[in-house]
């Protein structure tokens, strides 16, 4: 489907609740620049700079960044992107985050991917990521082509280090604490589109279908005005 206008839109959900994997089908499906604030931060650690290092201590205890410097970061990212079209991937995750978006950007959609907790702890444990691309790979239900190596590039998956027991916990009590109140926020605006289940595989073709729908709706209205 070819777009006729930009169409900017965030992708919500726990933790491991599959944002990412779903983010990659919607962006090859759809053709949007996918900007995920996990990836920016991780790659941000990479390269070891001091805020690199009081990033990642932060992010190992499940902790959230201060909202100021994350709306700086993916704001600035976004801008980049100028007229391109964009689904947003960890960001915003508090109210705070959420209004300094809405001042930059109206945001067309919001999906919600709604996955049961428990699902969630038992996820995180079989999950593998390629690091340079963000792509991630669940040995249960989206193994790698060649074990333990990313399909694109063959060079070695690893497992998060906030991927523990523990840090999982803690980021889903943020989570709770923190982004709930955005899914609410969304709601009272009408953006917000929630999908249930406890499987990526089930869930896709139902976002897949609903974007179908809103971007050939948004291309009618663009051809209507002429
Ligand atoms: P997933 O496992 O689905 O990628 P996640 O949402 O827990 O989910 P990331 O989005 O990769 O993981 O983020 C990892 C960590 O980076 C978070 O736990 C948090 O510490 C930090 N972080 C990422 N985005 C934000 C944000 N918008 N605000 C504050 N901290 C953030
Ligand atoms: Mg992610």
């Amino acid at each position: 489907m070819v777009l006729q206008r930009v169409f900017r839109a965030v992708i919500m959900g726990p933790p491991g609740s599959g944002k990412g994997t779903i983010s990659e089908r919607i962006t090859k499906s759809f053709g949007l620049k996918h900007v995920s604030s996990g990836d920016i931060l991780r790659n941000n650690m990479n390269a070891k700079t001091e805020l690199g290092l009081l990033m990642k201590a932060c992010i190992d205890q499940g902790q959230l960044l201060p909202d100021n410097m994350m709306a700086r970061l993916i704001l600035h990212d976004l801008r980049a992107l100028g007229n391109e079209s964009w689904l947003l991937d960890g960001f915003p995750r508090t109210i705070l985050q959420a209004e300094a978006l809405d001042d930059a950007y109206s945001v067309d959609t919001v999906i919600n991917l709604n996955v049961p907790f428990e699902t969630i702890k038992k996820r995180l444990s079989s999950r593998w990521t390629h690091t340079p691309s963000g792509r991630v790979y669940n040995i249960d239900f989206n193994p790698p082509k060649v074990p333990g190596l990313d399909d694109v590039t063959g060079e070695p998956l690893v497992q998060r280090d906030d991927d523990t027991p523990h840090t999982v916990s803690r980021r889903l009590k943020a989570y709770e604490n923190q982004t709930e109140p955005v899914l609410e926020y969304y709601r009272s605006k009408g953006v917000l589109q929630t999908f249930s289940g406890t499987e990526t595989n089930k869930i896709w073709p139902h976002v897949e279908a609903f974007l179908q729908r809103k971007l050939t709706i948004l291309s009618k209205k663009v051809a209507g005005h002429g």
